[in-house]
C-alpha cells in the first residue's frame, strides 16, 4: 500500500527535521498538515514545491504546549483534509542548564511540547485509525531518549518518556494495522542544534566550524550530521507495508552515538 492520498500531520514542521519529513511524505503523495512557528509561508512553499500532483498542503499554528490548541489543530486537519492516517509527533524544544538552575517554566515547556503533546495527539487520532484499521504514528525522540547528557535533564526525561510511551501504545495496537515507532536522531544541523553550536563557539571562543566539529567529536562517531532528508526517507519506510510488523521500536539514526 502506498501513502498516496493518505492524510499526514507533522507537528513542528516549519523547520528542521519536521519540514524534511513533511517534504518526504508529500513527495510520495500524502496530503499534509504542517504545524509550527516561524515562517509558515516558507514552509508551505517548500513542501508544495516537492509535493506530488494533487497533494493538498495546509498549516495550522497551534502551540503544542496547549491541549486546547492541539484539539483545534486535529479538528481542523480532519475538517480540511480528512482523518489523520499518519501522525508524526516532532515538535520539540531544548533548554540546557544544570538542574539546580533549570528554570521551572522551561522544564514545564520542554515536557509539554516534547512529551505531553504526543499524548494529546495520539489519543485524538487513535479511534479513527482503529476504525479504518490502518495508521502510522512516528514519534521523533532522540539519542537522548536512549542515553543521557549532562545539563539536559528536561529534554532527556521527555525523550525517554516518549520512547516509553511509544512502546506502550505499540503494545496497545499490536494486533491492528496501526504501528507506533520512535526515531532517535543524533545530531542534525537544524536551528535547534545551531543554537548549541553558537553557544559553544561563544563560550570557547572558537569558530562555527570548530564548534560543529567539537559537538560531533564528543558524541557522534561518524563525525557527520544526520540530515532531515535522511530522516524523511526513514519515515516513508515506516509508513510502508514492509514496515507493518515493526512495532515499538526506537530506531537510532545517530552515526553510532548510542553504540558506544
Ligand atoms: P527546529 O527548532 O528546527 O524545529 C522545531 C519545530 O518545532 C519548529 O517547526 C518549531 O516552530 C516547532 N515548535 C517549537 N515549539 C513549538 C510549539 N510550542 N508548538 C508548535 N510548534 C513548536 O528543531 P529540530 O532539530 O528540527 O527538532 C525537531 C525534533 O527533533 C524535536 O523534537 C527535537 O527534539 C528532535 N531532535 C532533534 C535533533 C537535532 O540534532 N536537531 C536530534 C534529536 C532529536
Amino acid at each position: 500500500m502506498s501513502i498516496q492520498g493518505k492524510v499526514a500531520l507533522v507537528t513542528g514542521s516549519t523547520s528542521g527535521i519536521g519540514l524534511g519529513i513533511a517534504q518526504s511524505l508529500a513527495r510520495r503523495g500524502a496530503h499534509m498538515m504542517l504545524n509550527g512557528f516561524g515562517n509558515p509561508q516558507a514552509a508551505l512553499a517548500a513542501v508544495q514545491a516537492v509535493a506530488a500532483v494533487g497533494v493538498q498542503v495546509r498549516h495550522h499554528g497551534a502551540d503544542m504546549s496547549q491541549p486546547d490548541q492541539i484539539g483545534d489543530l486535529l479538528a481542523s486537519t480532519e475538517g480540511a483534509l480528512g482523518p489523520v492516517d499518519i501522525l508524526v509527533n516532532n515538535a520539540g524544544i531544548q533548554h540546557v542548564a544544570p538542574i539546580e538552575d533549570f528554570p521551572v517554566d522551561r522544564w514545564e515547556a520542554v515536557i509539554a511540547i516534547n512529551l505531553s503533546s504526543a499524548f494529546h495527539t495520539t489519543r485524538w487520532v487513535l479511534p479513527g485509525m482503529r476504525r479504518r484499521n490502518w495508521g502510522r504514528i512516528i514519534n521523533i525522540a532522540s539519542a537522548h531518549g536512549l542515553v543521557a547528557s549532562a545539563n539536559k535533564s528536561a529534554y532527556v526525561a521527555a525523550k525517554h518518556g516518549l520512547v516509553g510511551m511509544t512502546k506502550s501504545v505499540a503494545l496497545e495496537t499490536a494486533t491492528t494495522g496501526i504501528t507506533v515507532n520512535a526515531i532517535c536522531p543524533g545530531w542534525v544541523l537544524t536551528p535547534l542544534v545551531q543554537k548549541q553550536v553558537d553557544a559553544r563557539a561563544a563560550a570557547e571562543r572558537i569558530s562555527q566550524d570548530d564548534a560543529k566539529k567539537a559537538l560531533l567529536a564528543e558524541k557522534q562517531p561518524s563525525l557527520q550530521f544526520t540530515t532531515p532528508e535522511q530522516l524523511g526517507e526513514l519515515a516513508v519506510f515506516l509508513c510502508s507495508e514492509a514496515a507493518c510488523n515493526l512495532r515499538g521500536a526506537a530506531i537510532n539514526v545517530d552515526g553510532g552515538w548510542v553504540a558506544q
